[in-house]
């Protein structure tokens, strides 16, 4: 074997193993093997090239050229394998979830304002030993006026700007309506809410709503007077709005009530001084109520003589506009995910 081819294959190796250890990525370890070990690649030649030597000289080339070429395979694998790593290493980082970072939530529904509203009031009434009743919102003349002491072409009719169906009947204007349905199939003593929708002709503008929501109450017994019903009210409403409140009931008109009052708190702004939300009044209006007429009563068989009731309604709208502070009752029916959670 020649000094030449030894020496040649000396410094091939050196050459590769240097060039190896600069490759740093994996395109450049491709063009390396390629290089050096493709099939015409520097040591594939110097294999070719132990044809030429003498027979004497061929064996140990071919040994020293594959022993060469195991070294540089090996190496090869191991650059490959640790290049693997690094690329693994980066892109993990790259990808990396920070686990201390907050959740992005997932936005949990939740109940409307009003519903929310109705059964706050339902509960405060709850605890007083009231029960719940419902009606129709379709219902009849009968029940929506006339005996509730409204007869055809009282003025009071005039007031309630009424749905009509064009098949007969008419979207109830109130929940009174519940009274007589309730006190047609139940004896007294009974205290009951009904909380529902109810509709008016109204246009829709930033205190009036076509549709809204009331809550009627209803008590009758023996012996029940004025001071039952001031009592239950200002219950109810400092249960409502979190704190003590000043009560003021006015005299009032509603056909199905004797005598009949308007309830009025003391302003939740400015707590009676006067200001813009009381009209300088230090007083706001929540609900209408009074003593049960007796001639309700005695339309539906209860004995005027021997029990009286009182009855109350109010606009859940209203109550929680003054509490909570919305401008607008529109808001309520907009769905603006945005005023919804602010009420929450
Ligand atoms: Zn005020």
């Amino acid at each position: 074997m020649s000094e030449p081819f030894a020496m040649r294959l000396e410094r091939l190796a050196r050459e590769a193993f240097d060039e190896l250890a600069a490759a740093c990525d994996l395109a450049a370890l491709e063009a390396w093997r390629v290089r050096f070990l493709g099939k015409s690649g520097r040591l594939t030649e110097e294999l070719k090239r132990i044809g030429t030597l003498g027979p004497e000289e061929r064996p140990l080339a071919g040994a020293e050229v594959n022993q060469i070429k195991g070294r540089l395979e090996a190496a090869l694998g191991a650059r490959r394998e640790s290049l693997a790593a690094a690329a693994r290493e980066t892109q993990l980082a790259a990808e990396a979830v920070d686990v201390t970072l907050p959740g992005r939530g997932r936005g949990l529904g939740g109940l409307h304002p009003l519903t929310q509203a109705l059964r706050r009031i339902e509960d405060i009434f709850a605890a007083m030993g009231f029960d719940w009743a419902e009606g129709p919102e379709v219902e009849d003349e009968f029940h929506n006026f006339e005996a509730l002491n409204i007869p055809a072409h009282h003025p009071a009719r005039a007031m309630h700007d009424t749905f009509y169906l064009a098949e007969g009947g008419l979207l109830r204007t109130h929940t009174s309506t519940v009274q007589i349905r309730f006190m047609r199939h139940h004896a007294p003593p009974f205290r009951i809410i009904a909380p529902g929708r109810v509709y008016r002709a109204d246009a829709l503008d930033p205190t009036h709503s076509p549709v809204f929501h009331q809550v009627e109450g209803l008590v009758v017994g023996e012996g029940i007077h004025m001071g039952h019903l001031k009592a239950t009210l200002k219950r109810f409403l400092e249960g409502f709005f979190e704190q003590a409140l000043s009560l003021r009931l006015r005299p009032s008109y509603f056909p199905f009530t004797e005598p009949s009052a308007e309830v009025d708190i003391g302003c939740l702004l400015c707590g009676g001084k006067g200001c813009r939300v009381c009209k300088g009044t230090g007083y706001i209006e929540v609900l209408g109520c009074g003593l049960v007429h007796p001639e309700v009563l005695a339309r539906i068989g209860i004995d005027p003589e021997r029990d009286s009731g009182f009855a109350f309604g109010m606009g859940v709208e209203r109550l929680l506009m003054l509490k909570d502070g919305v401008p607008d009752v529109r808001l309520f029916y907009e769905n603006d995910l945005r005023f919804l959670r602010s009420l929450r």
